[in-house]
């Protein structure tokens, strides 16, 4: 099932996400729910907040990277109740998109490896270090989780030129090739 993405000025993007205890099936469904979202939308992360789900859950794929990034061919993941344990080295910038804030890509300075601890699908505990696009991705997607967007870390003067356009988000005026649901709690 496609779900309709929520949109930038909904609460339930800036709430506070639950870890999810047993992978029931319908939390199954709902990963492989996620994906089918995340392709059509031709997005490369998709985080639970963004359908409506208060969970701590997203899902990569980045290959559409991977004539940038070879090893990004098979960077398909779930993350469950994933935390960030480091971040570290070097900050690059990076003009990002988010399927929750269409028409608007800014630069995002974020640092560039970090070492993160989640359950895999099978929900057992994996630790891994990722670096470069990957690193970004999952940086990105774990900011939803914890209702932050990517528009939060950009500079005060490019904050101030795109007030306008998340304003009309916010009021339900935005276009995109999937359907948007706007101001969802
Ligand atoms: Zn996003």
């Amino acid at each position: 099932m496609i779900y309709p993405i929520v949109a930038y000025g909904s609460p339930v993007l800036r709430a506070e996400c639950e870890e999810i205890e047993t992978l029931t099936p319908q939390y199954q469904q709902l990963i492989a729910d996620m994906f089918e979202t995340m392709y059509a939308a031709e997005g490369v992360g998709l985080a639970a907040p963004q359908i409506g789900k208060k969970l701590r859950l997203f899902v990569v794929d980045a290959s559409p990277f991977s004539e940038d990034e070879p090893h990004l061919a098979n960077f398909k993941k779930v993350f469950i109740n994933p935390i960030i344990v480091t971040e570290e080295g070097k900050k690059w910038g990076f003009k990002e998109g988010c399927l929750s804030i269409p028409g608007i890509r800014e630069n995002v300075e974020r640092k560039e490896k970090i070492v993160i601890n989640y359950l895999n699908e099978e929900m057992q505990e994996v630790e891994e270090t990722y670096d470069g696009l990957a690193a970004r991705i999952i940086q990105h997607e774990y900011d939803h989780i914890e209702g932050v967007l990517f528009i939060d870390k950009i500079n005060t003067l490019r904050k101030q030129m795109i007030k306008g356009k998340l304003n009309d988000i916010t009021n339900g005026i935005a276009r995109a090739d999937y359907t948007l649901k706007f101001n969802v709690k």
